[in-house]
């Protein structure tokens, strides 16, 4: 067997640090045992649950940089919760429905959905969500995050599908819910209806058009009026014209009739108020559809409907020469027969803001069509009052959660005509439409395969009924995470919602990124404050996006991603999660191998320093009657760095709690203790504090650095027959601070006299252990003289009531040219030649600078000191200390 082997089986601080070997060995050995496991079943109590309601990463592709750092953060979380409180439920779920998944199979396997049976392409997407899923979770798992892997679910699960027709029906039972035939946001690409949520704004290159309308009759005030459009092939649905009543120059219009040009329609010309005169030449067209004014207007003035363009943007009949061409084909033909009979008086370029379907950036469209929605509008201010309920981390997001709120213009549109979802529990009556709800003791049911629960309509006794084809919205069941994390049930005999595990809900924390404030936590405020009545969390946790190394946003087109595996394959998982605590969260944050190289960097620093502590004391010291000073302040500054930690990891700022630690542990205990405890071999009170703080610091680096922290541990504290559940690291309680007393501040200045007479001893190639005669200090060390003198081997060692004659001369001074030069121009070369002299003088009362005549303000000098000592024997300065070696 070489010593590979044996490293990858037991533990052992012999040799290097190997995270290869370690890594992949503790993520196997925390699954196979369990150690993350949340027991449902055992009576649990709400207060000391800590619940997280993770994000389930929607199927469309494989693991990012994004997934990483958003998992590790709640990693953070999860592993000091369950180290601090005990319980923590952190789960996995996939949301493997929806127009997302769907567009992936049909991209991989190279197939459209329009070509299947809806039965046969579900099954196609099962395939391929089921293997991106399996290639998912063993990349998950190579990250190393305490998730419960025993509690994971999937959207489009039976268990899941029965908690989202349910939701469907309780929300129809207390009148959130309506169905309606009216316009609705279209993606021609995806052919389906979409909320105002999934629209985004693109600019993209366009034209204006000018097109001259002819006026009809003989009466009429003028042969002709122009109206400029970006979008001529609507010109077949123009319903009507629209003046603005301020509109003077255009006031004679109104009432008239228009000629549309190629087809010959005719519309009236009728005056509105939301007509923007600033606009081309204050005249413009309604149709069916262009934007959302055209809806007001068409449902205000009660117009006719004239479709030209059909669900897939392919001109329909009404556009006759052009039925069957794209909108894109239609707009460059139109133009171009525009111009031939004289009506395009105009043509310029423009680029504008486009409304996009965020998941395939087509421009949407308008249709009336019937869909289902979720009525949000009239309760806009208790969504917001519920946000305002919630601990929000970082505090600035709340302003995007109110900014959404705000702007929200339509009801939430559930209803997607698409095949790979969750299907409504819904039959009409196929003679006067009435809607038939499943039965909730029947859910799931799919209403295509499923009969209805009655036989006869209640409405009008009619007994056919056609099935609800449509499926839900893909948020319309990620919203109800938390439910389905709760086990949200209706429990048909006593009537009632019931939970399966009450004491998650409301969750601890909802972790997610910033772009999905307005779909995701949303819509799950929606959903399970009109179900329970409650806000489902009681804080929520936004992270920022990951940036290259220039702090550019990462996308394919710019070729600058950075790909997991790549990370993963040059740097171990603990050095990546170090790189992840680097910043603030919320803020968005580059990748930087300089982090990553500083974290590989730590945890040779803490497997070497955990070899030295093993040299240096044994496993499991006595506790000695009475510490010395120098322990005691160690410990006390373990107490206070404890203290910091746990305040900031309770706050979510891992950033300080990394960076805290990191100083403490390399700083203070590396550089200066380790170095100190080498000095006093045997010393059993050294020896107990070198253990009690190396137990501490695994234990506070356990959250950050989960596998190398666990190796150490298993291989010096823990017995190799104990079972993981109950050894490993992760389970420990937090450390607290104990109670140790010891004036820091005087401990610090100590460490300071310390490390300066280390390194005047090194400086002057003297050995550590070599006698030093004489050493003063001016300076707070009460009460560690006896620690300096036993350290540094000081025989006579003197504390100073006054500072030493210490002279304090300028060195130099540095005037800052940029702003003297054009002040004072030619006479700088006097300036300089004075200072060089030394025929100046400085007045520190005064703030300024006298020289060649001249006085000078603060903020264009600074003077360099110089501190020389002129009494016996050689000076040491540190930050709080001067020290006097003879
Ligand atoms: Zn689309
Ligand atoms: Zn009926």
């Amino acid at each position: 067997m070489d010593s590979r082997e044996q490293a990858d089986d037991e533990p052992t601080l012999e040799g290097g640090y190997d995270p290869e070997a370690v890594e992949s060995r503790w993520q196997q050995r925390w699954i196979d045992a369990d150690v993350y496991a949340y027991d449902g079943d055992e009576k649990r109590d709400p207060n000391t649950v800590y619940s997280i309601d993770t994000p389930p990463p929607t199927v469309s592709g494989s693991l990012h940089m994004g997934h990483l750092y958003g998992s590790t953060l709640q990693d953070f979380a999860a592993r000091f919760q369950r180290m601090h409180d005990g319980d923590v439920l952190f789960p996995f779920g996939y949301d493997d429905n929806g127009i997302a998944s769907e567009r992936l199979t049909e991209s991989e396997l190279d197939i459209r959905h329009q070509d299947y049976e809806r039965r046969e392409f579900q099954e196609r997407c099962r395939e391929v969500c089921a293997e991106y899923e399996a290639e998912f979770t063993e990349k998950m798992q190579n990250l190393g995050t305490s998730i419960d892997w025993n509690n994971t679910y999937k959207t489009i699960e039976p268990r899941v599908q029965r908690v989202s027709q349910l939701s469907f029906l309780d929300l129809h039972e207390k009148g959130r819910e309506y169905r309606k035939k009216a316009p609705a946001i279209w993606c021609p690409d995806c052919e389906t209806a979409i909320s105002q949520v999934e629209m985004e704004d693109d600019e993209r290159g366009s034209h204006f058009n000018d097109i001259a309308f002819e006026l009809v009759g003989e009466d009429a005030p003028r042969d002709e009026f122009v109206i400029s459009t970006t979008r001529p092939e609507l010109i077949p649905a123009c319903v009507s014209v629209f003046v603005h009543p301020d509109d003077e120059e255009n006031q004679d219009l109104v009432g008239e009739t228009a000629r549309i040009p190629i087809f010959g329609h005719e519309v009236p010309i009728i005056e509105d108020e939301r007509v923007d005169m600033e606009k081309g030449s204050g005249v413009v067209m309604c149709c069916t559809f262009g934007d959302q004014n055209d809806i007001e207007w068409y449902q205000a003035h009660d117009l006719p409907l004239r479709v030209a363009i059909d669900e897939s943007a392919t001109m329909t009949e009404l556009a006759g020469d052009y039925e069957g061409m794209s909108t894109e084909e239609a707009r460059e033909a139109i133009v171009e027969d525009l111009d031939d009979e004289g009506s395009l008086r105009d043509r310029w370029e423009i680029t504008h803001a486009v409304q996009v379907h965020e998941r395939c950036d087509t421009a949407v469209e308008y249709r009336v069509s019937k869909q289902w929605y979720v009525e949000i509008l009239d309760h806009k201010e208790e969504y917001l009052e519920a946000g305002r309920e919630m601990d929000w981390y970082p505090e600035k997001m709340f302003a995007r959660y109110q900014h959404w709120i705000e702007g929200l213009e339509w009801d939430w549109l559930i209803s997607r005509q698409r095949d790979s979802g969750i299907p409504f529990p819904v039959w009409y009556c196929a003679d006067c439409d009435q809607p038939i709800m499943a039965e909730r003791e029947a859910l799931p049911v799919d209403p295509l395969s499923d009969d209805p629960p009655v036989d006869t309509c209640p409405d009008c006794g009619h007994d056919e009924f056609e099935a609800e084809e449509d499926v839900f919205d893909t948020w319309a069941t990620s919203s109800l995470t938390p439910l389905i994390n709760a086990g949200w049930d209706w429990d048909a005999d006593a009537e009632q919602f019931t939970m399966d595990s009450p004491e998650l809900y409301p969750f601890d924390l909802r972790p997610q990124g910033h772009d999905i404030i307005s779909f995701w936590l949303f819509h799950t405020i929606v959903k399970c404050y009109e179900h329970t009545g409650e806000v489902p969390f009681d804080a929520t946790m936004i992270n920022g996006h990951v940036l290259d190394e220039n702090r550019e946003k990462m996308s394919k087109s710019r070729g600058n991603v950075v790909e997991p595996d790549e990370v993963l394959a040059d740097y171990p998982v603990d050095a990546v999660r170090f790189w992840a605590a680097s910043a603030a969260v919320g803020d968005d944050f580059p990748y930087q191998e300089k982090d990553l190289t500083a974290g590989e960097k730590l945890l040779r620093k803490l497997w070497n320093a955990s070899k030295l502590v093993d040299t240096l004391a044994p496993a499991d010291p006595d506790a000695p009657a009475e510490l010395e000073a120098i322990d005691r302040w160690l410990l006390a500054e373990l107490d206070d760095a404890v203290a910091d930690l746990t305040a900031h990891l309770e706050n979510y700022e891992f950033a300080k709690a990394r960076d805290r630690l990191r100083t403490f542990f390399w700083n203070t205990f590396c550089d200066d203790y380790l170095e100190i405890a080498k000095t006093r071999e045997d010393n059993p009170s050294t020896q107990y504090a070198l253990r009690t703080a190396h137990r501490t610091f695994l234990e506070l680096w356990a959250p950050f650095l989960p596998h190398v922290t666990e190796e150490i541990w298993q291989a010096v504290y823990v017995d190799e027959t104990a079972a993981l559940e109950d050894s490993s690291i992760h389970v420990r309680d937090w450390p607290a601070p104990q109670g140790y007393e010891a004036d820091l501040e005087a401990g610090e200045t100590a460490m300071e006299v310390i490390s300066a007479l280390r390194r005047s001893k090194s400086e002057n190639q003297l050995p550590l252990n070599a006698d030093l005669e004489s050493v003063a200090v001016y300076g707070p060390i009460e009460g560690f003289e006896d620690a300096i003198r036993n350290v540094m081997h000081v025989e006579d060692l003197t504390v100073l009531a006054d500072q030493p004659e210490i002279t304090t001369a300028v060195a130099a001074i540095d005037l800052d040219y940029s702003t003297l030069g054009p002040e004072y121009g030619s006479k700088v070369g006097d300036i300089d030649a004075g200072i060089e002299t030394g025929d100046y003088e400085i007045d520190e009362d005064a703030g300024v600078l006298r020289v060649a005549g001249e006085e000078l303000g603060a903020d264009l000098f600074e003077v360099e000191y110089e501190r020389t000592y002129s009494g016996t024997g050689e000076m040491l300065e540190t930050e709080s200390a001067v020290v006097i070696l003879e």
